[in-house]
């Protein structure tokens, strides 16, 4: 097969690399158990009002789901006062970013995104063969003045994933308002908060949907895969203005959210004791292993998401195989260029116990 009978922005398309699954490792290692750490998971499990939901769904499965996801987008109107024409769900963050990308962005166009920060960004805006124009972070933060610096007449989107993944950090609101400021209306601004529910307790932590009020061209991403525990089911949303959400209808494709996946996000958003031990539990180990990480002199960034970044001083691919071997999947910064970092998600107080022993042991 030749290699020009693909379209040519394939080629500049570097596949994802997902965080290994718990059974090849298991088998690869021989293992019983495998601690996955690694993809930023919920580790209390899905929302019970979710599976309750989809439990209700299963025998509806012979008919097609919503394409308008009426249900889902009036309780997320309710949610977060808005009008249900100012949402539209996709199949995961991952489809919506696909979607803005689509709408958005044509051959030449350019994007202006933090390196590193959310993979799918780039590859996105690569696929309709746009320019992903990547600014290093500053001090692990996003380099807002630099953005400003990059951006340029052919600029269309302008991601900012706060906080950010891999980092864990957050732009804080003075910053990101004097960057909105000085941002054209003219390019849409993409904020990513799929860790929103961890960090709006920060009081410096800005909100996408304050900025969304005042600034037309913006568009604010959340996910049900971290907080309310469903990544396997793929249910997300954007916010925006009336215009652009309609006209982000005609890229969304029908029938992407399921059944299953429309009816545990609306159980989920009811399920405010879930999401409120899912964070207790997150800050209690955040607390865990900062206090390890200081103990151990070991730098870190300052996280307000469900993982932490970490230098341990170590070549992160070779520790990356160590913790594997003792059953435990993180993610080597060699990913993102950070060749002695780790990005670890929160587990259970036990499972982060239990990895603080192992990487103690190695280190
Ligand atoms: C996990 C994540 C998403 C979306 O995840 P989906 O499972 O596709 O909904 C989006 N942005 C960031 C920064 C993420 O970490």
């Amino acid at each position: 097969m030749a290699s020009e009978m693909f379209r040519k922005e394939l080629a500049s398309v570097k596949p994802y690399v997902p965080g290994k699954p718990i059974e090849d490792v298991k088998r690869e290692y021989g293992l019983d158990t495998v601690q996955k750490l690694a993809s930023n998971e919920n580790p209390l499990g899905p929302s019970p009002l979710a599976i309750e939901a989809m439990q209700g769904e299963l025998e509806h499965l012979n008919l097609y789901p919503d394409p308008g996801c009426v249900a889902l987008r009036e309780a997320l109107a309710a949610e977060l006062s808005l009008a249900s024409s100012q949402l539209v769900a996709g199949n995961g963050g991952e489809h919506l970013l696909n979607m803005v990308a689509m709408a958005f962005v044509g051959p030449g166009d350019e994007a202006v995104m933090s390196a590193p920060s959310f993979d799918v960004y780039a590859q996105s805006v690569g696929l309709m063969g746009g320019r992903p124009v990547q600014v290093p972070l500053k001090d692990h933060r996003h380099d807002l003045d630099a953005y400003l610096e990059r951006i340029g007449p052919r600029t269309k989107v302008v991601y900012l994933c706060n906080p950010n993944n891999p980092t864990g950090s957050i732009s804080p609101r003075a910053e990101v308002e004097r960057f909105v400021s000085r941002l054209s209306e003219d390019i849409i601004l993409l904020i990513d908060e799929a860790y929103y529910e961890y960090a709006r307790a920060r009081p410096d932590y800005p909100s996408g949907l304050e900025i969304l009020k005042n600034r037309g061209s913006t568009l604010v991403l959340r996910t049900f895969s971290k907080i309310a525990g469903i990544a396997g089911i793929r249910v997300g949303y954007l916010a925006g203005s009336r215009e652009i959400i309609s006209e982000l209808g005609k890229v969304k494709g029908t029938f992407y959210v399921n059944r299953l996946a429309q009816a545990a996000a609306v159980g989920a958003l009811k399920d405010r004791a879930h999401i409120e031990k899912t964070v207790a539990l997150n800050a209690e180990c955040l607390g865990m292993m900062t206090a390890w990480f200081k103990s151990e002199g070991l730098k870190y960034v300052d996280s307000s998401a469900n993982f932490i970044f970490v230098d341990t001083g170590k070549d992160s691919m070779r520790l990356f195989e160590e913790l594997m071997r003792l059953g435990f999947i993180v993610r080597p910064g060699a990913l993102w260029g950070y060749t002695t970092w780790l990005r670890v998600s929160t587990g259970t107080v036990e499972q982060t116990k239990d990895f603080l022993a192992a990487l103690g042991g190695l280190l």
